[in-house]
């Protein structure tokens, strides 16, 4: 017999759930080998006692280990305005609550501490990849770095001024000055952020076609959030967003289109012909009164649909079990079908599906050899999710994020046994404050 291979990670739960190949997969008595931040090895205990001289072993005696959750879509720093403005429909909302505060407080400082306060949230809650839209996208991606999440951050593009910004030929000099940085951070990469086809002309979408290509790097938009913009943008130009933008020639594998509440039939085709990739944000939508984007109809169409939590602004977390639960129960009421996204589904929406979105399925999604090791422990002995019949139901119907304890990116530990590793959250809360102070002035 060979001598044991000396490996960093030996990690032992009670339920392991892979995601590939299958989502409904729960493999029992398995461990996982962590070396050089990889996933070396998904075998039977037995097998993995003999095999491998772990440096450290972590047993998870009543836990599920999956892969950790990717948020699609979210504004990390937005979490500085949660609950500053509720109960408003959207342009209300945006027009006279949100774009006036970022008028007069967003900065780098201001991002910086935001993503900081988001960071904590979103690792306590087993986020290890988070996609972003917002203003200083170079805050963004060094916060990233410095707590240890995989970002991508997005190289924002708007017609109007901003403090980031003056016009959108700055908006993406600015971004792409991002892009060349965040290239020697770890675990950070970059995407097109044009906000919205309400706040983009066309012009900057055409260049940004052209750069994606160039750098082969995403393109990551709102469209068709509301029925308005569908409205207004057929007053103004007799087309619906998806039609100019097909017609820009902007959907395509590398498209993640965000909300895509509105949809014709032809739409939902067309998707699924053409690759793009949907980010679903239901909490969002469901507080802005913004619609209810056709999953079941989506899914049947082969379009791989993401899961975000949108910004802390209009969610008012940055929850992705509980968004997944969300929408797991929308779904269903949508489609009157409670066949209709089940819980393996939401899982991979929240896993695989957000990985492949965002061009990242060889990297992260599942918990299969090679891939990174970025992977989430969920405690289940709790009163909530016992007794377990079937985990994939408790993690998707009943757990809470509070009863996530372990948080691994790169095999590096964020959060161990609940306690955060790689940051202060008292001096992330206190900082949250301080800039609530400031707006509410
Ligand atoms: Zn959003």
């Amino acid at each position: 017999m060979t001598n044991p291979q000396t490996i960093d990670l030996l990690v032992i739960p009670r339920w392991l759930i892979p995601i590939e190949p299958a989502a409904d997969r729960v493999l029992e008595d398995h461990a996982l080998a962590v070396d050089g931040g990889r996933i070396v090895d998904v075998l039977p205990v037995d097998f993995a006692r003999q095999t491998y001289a772990p440096r450290e072993t972590i047993t998870l005696p009543h836990h599920a280990l999956l892969p950790g959750f990717v948020n699609a879509h979210t504004h990390s720093a937005m979490s500085l305005m949660r609950g500053l403005a509720d109960d408003l429909a959207l342009m209300d909302w945006l027009q006279n609550h949100i774009w006036p505060a970022e008028g007069k407080h967003v900065g780098k400082a201001f991002c910086a501490d935001g993503v900081r306060l988001a960071a904590a949230e979103m690792i306590r809650g087993g986020t290890t990849c988070f996609s972003d839209m917002y203003f200083f996208p170079d805050a963004t991606a060094e916060v990233a770095a410095q707590v240890g999440l995989r970002a991508v951050v997005g190289m924002i593009v708007m017609d109007f001024p901003t403090a980031w910004a003056a016009d959108w030929q700055e908006y993406l000099h600015r971004g792409l000055d991002v892009f060349e940085r965040v290239r020697n951070l770890p675990r950070v990469s970059t995407a097109f952020a044009p906000h919205a086809p309400y706040t983009v002309s066309d012009a900057p979408l055409l260049r940004i076609r052209e750069l994606a290509n160039e750098l082969n790097v995403p393109v990551h938009m709102h469209v068709h959030e509301t029925a308005g913009e569908v409205k207004n943008a057929i007053a103004a130009s007799g087309k619906r967003p998806w039609t100019r933008l097909r017609e820009l020639d902007l959907l395509g594998t590398d498209f993640i289109a965000v909300h895509m509440t509105q949809l014709s039939d032809a739409e939902i085709a067309e998707a699924g012909t053409l690759g793009v990739s949907v980010v679903h944000c239901p909490e969002s939508n469901l507080k802005l009164a913004s619609g209810f984007a056709p999953i079941a109809k989506l899914l049947a169409a082969g379009v791989n649909v993401a899961l975000g939590t949108d910004g802390a602004a209009s969610n008012n977390d940055l929850d992705m079990l509980g968004e997944m639960r969300s929408a797991a129960l929308l779904a269903k009421a949508v489609a009157g079908d409670a066949r209709a996204l089940p819980a393996p589904m939401a899982l991979q929406m929240a896993t695989l599906s957000g990985a492949r979105a965002l061009g990242l399925e060889a990297e992260i999604g599942s918990l299969v050899k090679g891939k990174s090791a970025d992977f989430i422990a969920i405690d289940l002995d709790h009163p909530s999710t016992q007794p377990v019949y079937n985990v994939l139901s408790q993690i998707v119907y009943a757990a809470s994020r509070d009863q996530v304890t372990d948080v691994f990116v790169g095999g590096r530990a964020l959060l161990r046994k609940g306690q955060l590793q790689t940051m202060d959250q008292d001096a992330a809360i206190a900082r949250g404050r301080e800039w609530r102070d400031c707006i509410r002035g």
